[in-house]
């Protein structure tokens, strides 16, 4: 139920966008008509789908392409944040200098 709910929710703010703004992808310039219109989604700016100001400024045109590029930058960029040291990780406390000296010393003739 509140699936379809949202769904209608969709469908009149995309009509609303589509009233507002040229049919035309806000990235990549690309102009639709009647028979493309299809390819042409409603992206949220804030990525906040619930912030929909009635002047559209939250909303952007995007074609279906540039719509799946913005959403995977954000992605991206969203997951590089949380996991800063996912390559390389720093250990110094399993780190034990000494230990490799020793190893180097111990194989010099
Ligand atoms: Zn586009
Ligand atoms: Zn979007």
């Amino acid at each position: 139920m509140t699936r379809k709910n949202q769904s209608q929710l969709d469908h009149t703010l995309r009509e609303r966008a589509l009233k507002l703004f040229p049919w035309v992808c806000a990235h990549c310039g690309r102009e639709f008509d009647g028979k493309t219109l299809h390819q042409l989604t409603v992206h949220h700016k804030d990525h906040h789908h619930d912030n929909n100001p009635p002047d559209g400024s939250n909303w952007e045109l995007l074609c279906l392409y540039c719509h799946d590029n913005e959403h995977q930058r954000y992605h991206v960029a969203d997951s590089s944040a949380a996991a800063p040291t996912i390559h390389e990780p720093d250990r110094p406390s399993t780190f034990t200098p000494l230990a490799r000296l020793g190893d180097l010393l111990k194989r010099k003739p």
